[in-house]
């Protein structure tokens, strides 16, 4: 049993995709990282079909060579049944960026990820749990933690010399310990530390107040989507269900719903609501008829949250500990590890005295904040387009004014819907109403563009301008923004060569 340090120059808290990215990515810059996770590894996580950015981020890692032994599902696309309308979509189709993904296994996958931060230096402690935060002011400074009493146990019984910060434990005893560090990544997934214990600032969306029931099957038809490996998508009046094939053979499926309809039927039993779901949709049907359930059922409310603030003095927080978004658009892995990109270039940057920390902050606020309604607006439209049914359900998945402040969302669409001039002049109101209308045409567009293949293809031979310019937009919502100076927000991008960090665009180098 390892014996936790005194002190770190980084500490991160959750060894998730968004911890163990943003230590692996420190670490491998030669800075002394501490990761603390509270469970051992492998465990179970929900969240098992990734997007194509997957690919760039484990490239970052130096990763990418394993985890394609890794034996995980390929996913080149997504098969949907929405509302009265169905689509196949290719990823890389109109972009010819990367043209798949994966759909993983979490407890694989995260525990395939915590080992290659070990690998890259990072010291990783698992069944420690961070408890509580001591700060200096505003600054985090330590964090206390402790290990749980079969940890403690083999803790005592494997190593006696004990650091001095250290209560060595009793048989049967908790053991508990403080780490200090420069600076704290919190990415401890929707407990989140910081955000729900100390700054009491996460907001629930009006909108999106969804409760998912999903289980396993096995023997299911694979092919009922005509492509094995892709994600299959189908609405009900009532909501949405998925279907996502693993390596493992089993295929994960899954309903969503809004929460007064679920109570409402409660009284049913889990059960049965989820088997109704299921045959009211004729593509889950028709995929789960030879199958069988294999497992429980497990249930999680989905709703949406943000905290007001992302970040501060000497913490970031990335990931699910930030903000969480309905898993309709498979967004939560891209998030997570989006962030904790974001989060070590800025932390690299600051200790190589590249930026001030105010300014890497700000940097971080609001490239995250972006990626994150970008995303939202996105999802919005996206169930706007199939909102075919008159039910509840769907009219509760509209984005109102309470869910985001027009200030950042003005800044988020700024160079990406209509002219820069109307957004810029426009009120609260119609600057809300001109980017979801917005939106929700280009999503329906995208969506017809990439209906009808022969179309598709002699659209990209005879206008490629037209397939090009919706790709950018696509792209910088669901790809890695403000990674060249093009993107740049706050005056400052991310540089992944020759080493990661910040860079000023030329004009405020200038200036
Ligand atoms: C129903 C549902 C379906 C979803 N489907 C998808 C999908 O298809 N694709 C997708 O990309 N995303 C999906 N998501 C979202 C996805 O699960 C998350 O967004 C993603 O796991 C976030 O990663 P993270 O690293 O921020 O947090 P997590 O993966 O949750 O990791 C946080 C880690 O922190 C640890 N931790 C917490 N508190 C402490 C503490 N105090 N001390 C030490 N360790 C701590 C936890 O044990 C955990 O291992 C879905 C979510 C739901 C609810």
């Amino acid at each position: 049993m390892s014996i936790l340090p005194e002190t770190a120059k980084v500490l991160v808290v959750g060894g998730g995709p968004g911890g163990s990215t943003a230590a692996t990515l420190l670490a491998r810059l030669g800075h002394d990282v501490t990761l603390l996770e509270q469970s051992h590894f492998p465990r179970y996580h929900i969240g098992e079909s990734l997007l194509p950015t997957i690919l760039d981020v484990i490239d970052l890692l130096g990763a990418r060579e394993k985890l394609e032994t890794c034996g995980f599902t390929r996913k080149r696309g997504a098969y949907l049944e929405w509302g009265p309308e169905t689509w196949g979509l290719n990823f890389g189709e109109l972009s010819g960026n990367s043209t798949y993904a994966f759909q993983v296994v979490r407890s694989e996958f995260d525990h395939f990820l915590l080992e290659h931060a070990k690998s890259q230096g990072v010291r990783v402690f698992e069944g420690v749990e961070a408890e509580e935060i001591l700060f200096d002011g505003e600054r985090p400074r330590r964090v206390q933690w402790r290990r749980g009493p079969q940890d403690g146990q083999a803790a005592a019984g494997s190593n006696g010399n004990r650091a001095s910060s250290i209560n060595a434990a009793g048989a049967g005893e908790a053991e508990r310990g403080e780490i200090s560090f420069d600076y704290l990544i919190d990415a401890s997934g929707r407990n989140s530390l910081m955000a729900n214990r100390y700054l009491r600032n996460r907001r629930f969306h009006k909108v999106f107040q969804n409760v998912a029931v999903w289980g396993y099957w096995k023997n299911v038809d694979r092919l009922a989507t005509g492509r094995e490996g892709d994600i299959a998508v189908g609405s009900i009046p009532a909501g949405w269900l998925w279907a996502i094939p693993l390596h493992d053979e089993t295929m994960s499926i899954g309903v969503v719903m809004h929460k007064d309809a679920l109570a409402a039927k409660r009284h049913l039993g889990l059960e049965k609501i989820y088997a109704d779901a299921i045959a009211e949709s004729p593509l889950l049907t028709s995929i789960t008829r030879p199958g069988q359930l294999v497992s429980e059922l497990s249930t999680e409310q989905d709703y949406s949250y943000a905290s007001q603030k992302f970040c501060g003095p000497g913490y970031f927080m990335v990931g699910d500990a930030a903000c969480f978004l309905d898993p309709l658009l498979s967004s939560g892995v891209h998030l997570a590890t989006y962030s904790a990109v974001l989060a070590a270039a800025s932390i690299a940057s600051i200790y190589r005295g590249e930026v001030a920390a105010d300014d890497a902050m700000a940097f971080f606020e609001q490239c995250y904040r972006q990626a994150y309604l970008r995303f939202l607006v996105f999802l919005s439209a996206f169930y706007d387009v199939g909102r075919a049914k008159e039910s509840y359900f769907w009219e509760a998945q509209r984005l109102t004014q309470e869910d985001v402040d027009a200030g950042d969302l003005k800044r988020a669409f700024l160079n990406l819907v209509t002219g820069v001039k109307d957004l810029a002049d426009a009120t609260n109101e119609t600057a809300h109403h001109l980017v979801l209308e917005e939106m929700t045409r280009r999503v329906d567009e995208n969506l017809h563009m990439r209906q009808n293949k022969q179309h598709l293809a002699a659209l990209q031979a005879n206008e490629p301008t037209v397939t090009a310019a919706n790709a950018r937009f696509f792209n910088s919502i669901e790809g890695l923004f403000a990674l060249d100076a093009a993107d740049a927000v706050a005056g400052l991008y991310v540089r992944t060569k020759p080493i990661l960090g910040l860079s000023r665009t030329r004009e405020e180098t200038v200036n």
